[in-house]
């Protein structure tokens, strides 16, 4: 188990009257890679600000190595921020930008020189040191921001959507940029982002989050396989889940789900969560993710007790795979399958 760094207790924040965190309790370990995600307006920058030290709760402690930091102001943390709109200095070149806060503590030079050589390094910017930084593109002023946050060796690095204003490709070569520095240095990140695969893709653990109360902290792969509630279901995974009302009816120590016609198994282990929780003659949501939805004949043969007819609505190639659209018992579907799929518009499957 990793050692807790930072413990936020029963955090609540109102604006205007207005809850917007609502007695939050997250523990953040050391050395992890942690994603705030969430919709836009759930809670999450306001987290970020009061773990930085930029916002008070109105209610609830920040505890940092032990000790009550909720009313330390920021440059007195040992946490740094990265923002999304980096606001380097302009009229300075990239080595002064990133020794700046070096040369406001009074290091000595040639220490300076070591630590700013190290995070241009880091960041895969050596060539760049005497460039100026508006001569830069967006992914590389990024970097320099990041660099000159890391430069002074804090404990944590906040970052708050910092890949939000970068183009699809460059934010996917971030990322993995991000996620090797983050590696390197070994130290905390906690990241705010509202795009699921990001944070699927960066956090060790993700922190769900909806109208500033936490629905699930855990790791991309729990989350994905046992979502705690229908939004965590719903809001992981892309295409999104679909979901289909079914009724669970139990035979000795099998459950099975009826929709419409259909009669549908389900696994050991499924079935005697349903049954321990008491479902039995009750409608429950059936949670289905595109990708486990199969056309071909021989899932068919597989899976012939999980099969359900339907007529495809609409076929759409994207390329390496196949959207398939259509309902069952009037409600709208989507299965993500291979190019190799048979189905089209119209077609029985
Ligand atoms: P986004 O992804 O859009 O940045 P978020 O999850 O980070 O959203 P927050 O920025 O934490 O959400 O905001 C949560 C709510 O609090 C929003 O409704 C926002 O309008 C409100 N809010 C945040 N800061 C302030 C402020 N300083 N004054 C008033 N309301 C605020």
């Amino acid at each position: 188990m990793k050692k807790e760094l930072i413990n936020l207790v029963d955090i609540s924040k109102a604006f205007d009257g207005e809850t917007v965190l609502d007695e939050l309790n997250l523990n953040i370990h050391e050395n992890e890679f942690l994603t705030l995600l969430g919709p836009s307006g759930c809670g999450k920058t306001t987290t970020l600000r009061i773990l930085g030290g930029f916002a008070t709760p109105d209610k609830g402690r920040v505890i940092f190595d032990g000790k009550d930091i909720t009313n330390l102001p920021p440059n007195k943390r040992q946490l740094n921020t990265v923002f999304q709109k980096y606001a380097l200095f302009p009229h300075m070149n990239v080595y002064d930008n990133i020794a700046f806060g070096l040369k406001i503590k009074k290091e000595p030079k040639d220490i300076i020189e070591q630590k700013v050589q190290r995070m241009l390094k880091l960041v895969n910017l050596e060539e760049y040191a005497k460039r100026n930084v508006t001569e830069l593109s967006g992914g590389q002023q990024q970097r320099i921001a990041i660099a000159r946050a890391l430069v002074n060796e804090p404990m944590v690095l906040l970052l708050d959507e910092p890949l939000g204003a970068l183009d699809l490709k460059l934010r996917k070569e971030m990322q993995h940029e991000l996620k090797k520095i983050q590696q390197e240095v070994g130290i905390t990140f906690i990241y705010v982002t509202h795009d699921q695969t990001e944070a699927m893709t960066l956090g060790t653990r993700i922190v769900v989050m909806k109208d500033g109360i936490v629905q699930q902290i855990d790791t991309p792969q729990n989350l994905y396989n046992h979502p705690a509630n229908l939004f965590v279901a719903s809001f992981i995974g892309s295409p999104q889940m679909n979901f289909l009302d079914a009724v669970c009816e139990v035979n000795g120590n099998q459950a099975s789900l009826k929709i419409g016609e259909y009669s549908i198994s389900i696994s050991e282990e499924k079935s005697k969560a349903l049954i321990d929780g008491g479902y039995a003659g009750k409608t429950v949501v059936m949670g289905i993710r595109p990708e486990d939805i199969y056309d071909s004949d021989e899932m068919l043969e597989k899976f012939s007790s999980s099969t359900i007819e339907s007529t495809i609505n609409i076929s759409e190639l994207l390329g390496a795979e196949v959207y398939l659209y259509f309902d069952i018992q009037g409600t709208s579907m989507t299965a993500r399958v291979a190019p190799t799929t048979k189905a089209k518009n119209g077609s029985k499957v």
